[in-house]
């Protein structure tokens, strides 16, 4: 008992060491310019991140004390310097050994000014001010609560990015194997070869995914725990087309849109992730936001490439975190125009959060009971959408 307090009071004085040690550093971040500069800060200061880690790996909600190993060996397991090279980071050696130097992924960097020490695991950015470990650098880049940073770095071990990666390139060679999948593409106005493998649309026939994956060596819990395979032994995905849904070049789940009487849309159940292709759409100003993976498909044929999905029309928190990236970024919503009002009712609540998150919105006004898809199927041309574009209201 009395151990078991001395341990939550020598607790509590790191805490309070490591909050006057992120006081100073954020008292710092206040001062002038030119005592930021580097010549003030000689670098690395890794160091002073070093001691600020200790607030970031206790504090939030309590449970992450008894953690702490798990946390050591998750970072061990994937190296801060592994990670970002992984995702094309590089950088040079800086004059302190084991400390690299290049440019930051976090922030418009012209000079490198990104430290990673790959010693001790950390990073430190002299422009933006940012630093810490892996996790950290995750909760950063990702815009993840720590949560969800401990669970993506997770993912990154754990092979279900790899398996679902298995089954999406078998539902892709399905669609080449049954016409039907080509037929329904074809039949919602998506004829476009390059454009269908570039999404790595598939087609789920069903009843076959399971013998192909364990071919492959994946065991029957392993389809079940990811919902591949529903418990009573069925494939998840029947007469289904099928995008994986990609954050950061890895799938994270997979949409089937049934081409049947079947409820007609089916994600796997876990997180959807971020927006639809946000790493090839990010880098634009103006984005057309749209509810469904056709409307975009469409969209994108159309050479539309700015259109990006929420699957839905309720954005996640890492959605909307992405959006706001850039405080700059204009966001054309083009909702379904449904006769019973659901999508402008969606669009509406939608629009209040974000013009709270101070971006520009513009509300595009499709027919009445149209969606993008529905408009192009219609007969809708590019130029007519692109003037729809220009006389969307802004709000
Ligand atoms: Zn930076």
């Amino acid at each position: 008992m009395a151990c078991q307090r001395r341990a939550t009071v020598a607790r509590l004085f790191a805490l309070v060491l490591a909050y006057r040690v992120l006081l100073s550093t954020s008292l710092l971040a206040l001062a002038p310019a030119p005592l930021r500069s580097r010549d003030f800060f000689p670098s690395p200061t890794i160091l002073a991140w070093e001691r600020e880690l200790k607030v970031r790996t206790l504090a939030p909600e309590g449970t992450v004390n008894t953690m702490g190993e798990d946390l050591e060996r998750l970072k061990q397991r994937i190296p801060l310097l592994t990670y970002l090279q992984r995702y094309h980071w590089s950088g040079r050696p800086a004059a302190v050994r084991s400390e690299l130097v290049g440019l930051c992924p976090l922030h418009a960097d012209t000079r490198p000014s990104f430290y990673v020490n790959a010693r001790k695991n950390l990073f430190y950015c002299h422009g933006c001010g940012q630093g810490g470990d892996l996790i950290r650098f995750v909760q950063l880049s990702q815009h993840l609560s720590f949560r969800q940073s401990l669970a993506y770095l997770h993912e990154e071990l754990a092979p279900s990015a790899q398996l679902l990666e298995h089954t999406a390139a078998f539902y892709q060679l399905e669609l080449h194997r049954y016409p039907e999948g080509i037929q329904y593409l074809a039949q919602r106005g998506l004829q476009d070869a390059t454009l269908i493998e570039e999404l790595g649309i598939g087609y789920a026939r069903g009843g076959n995914l399971r013998p192909h994956l364990q071919q492959l060596g994946y065991s029957l819990e392993r389809l079940l725990e990811l919902g591949l395979i529903r418990p009573q032994g069925q494939d998840a995905f029947c007469r289904r087309a099928i995008f994986p849904c990609r954050q950061q070049n890895r799938i994270v789940n997979l949409y089937g849109r049934s081409i049947g009487d079947a409820f007609p849309h089916r994600l796997l159940p876990r997180s959807k992730g971020g927006l639809f292709a946000w790493q090839s759409v990010r880098q634009f100003r103006n984005l057309i936001l749209v509810e469904g993976l056709f409307d975009l498909a469409v969209l994108w044929q159309a050479g539309f490439r700015n259109t990006t999905c929420a699957i839905g029309t309720h954005l996640t928190s890492m959605q909307l975190a992405q959006l706001c990236e850039n405080p700059d970024r204009c966001v054309y919503i083009a909702f379904d125009q449904d006769e019973n009002q659901a999508g402008q009712r969606a669009a509406d609540s939608l629009l209040q959060v974000l013009d709270k998150a101070g971006l520009k919105i513009r509300l595009v006004g499709l027919p009445a009971g149209h969606d993008p898809n529905s408009y192009f199927l219609a007969g809708a041309s590019a130029e007519d959408f692109a003037r729809l574009l220009e006389e969307a209201p802004s709000l």
